[in-house]
C-alpha cells in the first residue's frame, strides 16, 4: 500500500492547512467536501504528482466510503475549475499537480519520483516564436536525479 509519498525537491506552492484548503476550494467555485478537502490536501501538501490511483490508495484508511469514481471525478472537478494540471509524463499515465503555474517536471527513471523545477520561457528567447503569444507550455525531462546519482 502507497502511503504519503515522502515531500520531493523544494515546495514551490506552499503547504495548506485545513481551513486553508477549505477557503480555496470555495474560492475556486468547488464545494469543500471531506473526500475533496482530502484529496486536494494529499495533492498540494506531499507534491508527489500522484495517479489518480495513487490518491485512492493514500486515502483510502482514513476514508473508508471512498470510491475511485469519487476520486476520478474530483480529479476531473479540479481540472474543470483550474486548480489542478494534468502531467502526461508517460503515455500509460496521468499524474496530477495542485501547481498550475508553469513549471517543468523532470521524472527520475531509478526512482520514478518527478520533481518540480521553475523556469520562464519568457527568459529565452525562441525565434520561431516571435510575434506568438505563449498561453501554456509544458517541459518533461527524463533522466536521473541527484540523489540517484550519488547512491
Ligand atoms: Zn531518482
Ligand atoms: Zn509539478
Amino acid at each position: 500500500m502507497i502511503k504519503y509519498a515522502e515531500i520531493e525537491s523544494e515546495n514551490i506552492m506552499k503547504i495548506m492547512s485545513i481551513p486553508e484548503i477549505k477557503k480555496y476550494l470555495s474560492t475556486n467555485g468547488i464545494k469543500p467536501s471531506l473526500p475533496r478537502i482530502k484529496i486536494f490536501e494529499y495533492l498540494n501538501n506531499y507534491k508527489s504528482h500522484p495517479t489518480a490511483d495513487e490518491i485512492y490508495n493514500a486515502l483510502i484508511d482514513d476514508l473508508i466510503t471512498l470510491s475511485k469514481t469519487t476520486v476520478y471525478n474530483t480529479m476531473d472537478l479540479f481540472l474543470k475549475h483550474n486548480i489542478v494540471i494534468q502531467i502526461l509524463i508517460e503515455e500509460n499515465e496521468i499524474r496530477y499537480d495542485s501547481l498550475t503555474s508553469n513549471h517543468g517536471h523532470f521524472k527520475c527513471i531509478k526512482c520514478n519520483k518527478v520533481y518540480d523545477f521553475k523556469y520562464d520561457l519568457a527568459d529565452i528567447s525562441i525565434k520561431e516564436l516571435e510575434g506568438f503569444s505563449l498561453i501554456e507550455y509544458h517541459t518533461y525531462i527524463k533522466g536521473i536525479c541527484k540523489s540517484c546519482n550519488e547512491k
